[in-house]
């Protein structure tokens, strides 16, 4: 029979995992009956509303045997089972996004210690197997199938009478080397004792066949005991799920591990919150705060949504009813019996039951963050660098309609230190004098810093907020005040800063000179003013209209074709030796004057970190003057 191929990045991942040098390769039996509960939660969900299945929900098992002889260990699942096209689509590539990432750091790090971390799937089979066989057949399909792969070189599917759905895995174990000892996996003990240690939680039971010796009935107590071999089926799991069973019980390691499990996370949660609400709905949620941003978070395949189970079965892998979107990185279960069983998808997603739900939870959600912003500052402000972005799109999206819940949660950097600061510590700090709430916006902090027009109100003694994602300034906006105090940009045209009594007036000839720059200038600048908050720089571009030039990058990168435009508003200060010495040649020497501007034009789109339209024109510019 012709060897079918695997997808070249498949190949590449079974190499990895066929050449293993990973100390742990016991996670396979993990993954193994982790897909196999996976495939009993899809057929036992069609069990509720569909009778052919023939089965209850206790009649869904997983078997284990092993025969020690010739080396084999299988793992039987009575679940959905697989057709020829599922197998070609999920054997023959890597299907799950945790093997792929995995895949992915591989080849970046080499480092095979991060196995562990990563939902590796199927293929970690191939860590202890030098030959895999699938026997399955699909819940309402005429036939089953065999895939079998002895690794790299490709696999065969092969029709194959098979009496119910379901799926045996056969592992081949091989041979034992002088390093490795794949006999371990064959002891009875070993595998009971790593079902317990990875897959304890999994709702259906894992049953295995146990040889053990037993003192023989009648004589126990005797002097002298007969012992017997006996041979019982045990369930090795204790399946319970981890969210019915009390905190205290539950050590943040099996936490982590149901995290890393279930949800293809690698990082270390940032929070665990368990909640058990009794009420109008009586459920029990297992939530997990991530402390990174997942590799995909930001693209169209991170799906929001926590899984629902309705008394331990799984009814929905992704509800996203259950979360808001600025909450979106939040993963978890939620489990209640009063869910009815046979609730369809689409009449969940109106379920008033449901909306009740979500709504506790977004308040528990936003009082943990709220807490951990209070009592582990530390691990909060790592949390925001990773997910603050997403709790500003909160704020402005929905025409704000969650502003007032989740201001409290923002941070931003500031002039007050290198720690960002909450919105409510900078209100604190104001002088009872300063008017408003000030902030910048640029690239970095250390453009910021380095505005001309942030110089008035650094100098003033002022905080200044640094907008530094593109994001913050619409931010600002959609919040409009804070505590009564009303936010404001720099190059907003009053800051409401009075000028110092030491401060010289305005030359009088100023009217003059600002006409002769808006002329020479024309259409590239909508104004020219005398500067009110310049202090030692000569020029600053400001913006008028509400969009900024942060804004502009912003739309410039986001939809080029709408050629939104901020309004450049030139800024000189008029008792700048350089200024002054442009008015003295007005009327004398205009040519020269008509450089000057030009040049304080480019200056100021350099430093607001614009283009300047022409760079070698202006390079000539000012090599003329030299
Ligand atoms: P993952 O389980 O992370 O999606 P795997 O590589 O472990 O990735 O499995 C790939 C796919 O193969 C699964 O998503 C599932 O569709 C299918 N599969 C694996 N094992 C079984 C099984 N025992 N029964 C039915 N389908 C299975």
């Amino acid at each position: 029979m012709a060897k079918k191929q695997f997808k070249s990045e498949s190949k590449r991942l079974l190499d990895l995992m066929i050449n293993s040098i990973y100390t742990h390769k016991e996670i396979f039996l993990r993954e193994l009956i982790s897909n196999a509960s996976d495939a009993i939660d899809k057929l036992c969900f069609i069990s509720l509303t569909d009778d052919k299945v023939g089965l209850s929900r206790s009649d869904f098992k997983i078997n284990l045997s092993v025969d020690k002889e010739n080396r084999i260990i299988r793992i039987e699942d009575n679940g959905i089972g697989m057709d020829k096209d599922d197998l070609d689509k999920n054997l023959g590539t890597i299907a799950s996004s945790g093997s792929y990432r995995f895949k992915q750091e591989m080849e970046k790090t080499d480092d095979v210690d991060i196995i562990g971390q990563f939902g590796v799937g199927f293929y970690s089979a191939f860590m202890v197997a030098e030959k895999v066989e699938v026997y399955t057949k699909k819940y309402g399909a005429e036939t089953g199938c065999i895939w079998t792969s002895s690794g790299a070189d490709g696999y065969t599917v092969k029709d194959a009478e098979k009496e119910n759905a379901g799926t045996v895995v056969t592992l081949y174990i091989k041979p034992d080397t002088e390093t490795e000892n794949y006999s371990e996996f064959l002891e009875q003990y070993r595998l009971s004792e790593l079902v317990k240690k990875y897959s304890d939680y999994i709702r259906y039971p894992i049953i295995m066949d146990m040889t053990r010796s037993k003192v023989k009935e009648g004589t126990e107590g005797s002097e002298k005991p007969e012992y017997e071999t006996v041979t019982e089926a045990e369930t090795l799991n204790s399946m319970v799920p981890i969210w019915q069973r009390p905190k205290k019980d539950v050590t943040d390691e099996e936490y982590e591990k149901f995290y890393h499990d279930k949800f293809m996370a690698f990082d270390k949660p940032a929070k665990i919150i368990t909640t058990s609400v009794e009420g109008v709905v009586t459920y029990k949620a297992l939530l997990f705060i991530p402390s990174k941003t997942p590799f995909d978070y930001y693209t169209k395949d991170y799906k929001k949504g926590l899984q629902l189970y309705s008394s331990g079965v799984l009814i929905m892998e992704n509800c996203e009813e259950l979360l808001p979107e600025h909450f979106r990185f939040v993963k978890g279960v939620v489990d209640s019996q009063d869910f009815s069983l046979n609730i369809s998808r689409e009449v969940l997603q109106h379920d008033h039951q449901l909306k009740t739900v979500a709504n506790t939870l977004e308040k528990k959600i936003k009082n943990e963050l709220s807490s951990m912003l209070k009592k582990d500052r530390e691990t909060y402000e790592s949390f925001f660098s990773e997910f603050g972005r997403q709790i500003k799109y909160g704020i402005v999206s929905d025409y704000g309609m969650h502003k007032d819940s989740l201001k409290d949660l923002l941070m931003f950097y500031s002039s007050n230190g290198e720690k960002p600061t909450t919105l409510a510590e900078y209100v604190d700090r104001m002088p009872q004098e300063q008017k408003y709430i000030y902030f910048a916006a640029g690239e970095s902090v250390a453009s910021i810093s380095k505005l001309p027009q942030a110089e008035v109100v650094l100098n003033k003694g002022y905080e200044l907020l640094y907008c530094t994602q593109d994001i913050d300034e619409f931010t600002l906006q959609t919040l409009a005040t804070y505590n009564d105090k009303e936010f404001k940009s720099v190059d907003s045209d009053d800051l409401g800063i009075e000028p110092d009594e030491k401060d010289e007036k305005e030359p009088e000839n100023s009217a003059d000179v600002l006409k002769f720059v808006r002329d020479t200038l024309g259409d590239k600048v909508s104004e020219v003013i005398a500067s009110k908050k310049l202090v030692s720089h000569p020029v600053c571009l400001t913006a008028k209209g509400g969009i900024s030039f942060e804004m502009e990058k912003y739309f410039a990168a986001m939809q080029p074709e709408a050629g939104m435009k901020a309004q450049r508003c030139l800024e000189l200060n008029m008792n700048h030796p350089s200024v002054k010495a442009m008015a003295e040649l007005i009327g004398n020497d205009d040519e020269k004057a008509k450089k000057y501007a030009e040049i304080f034009y480019n200056q100021a789109l350099l430093i607001a970190g614009l283009p300047i339209e022409n760079p070698s024109d202006y390079a000539d510019l000012v090599c003329s003057l030299m």
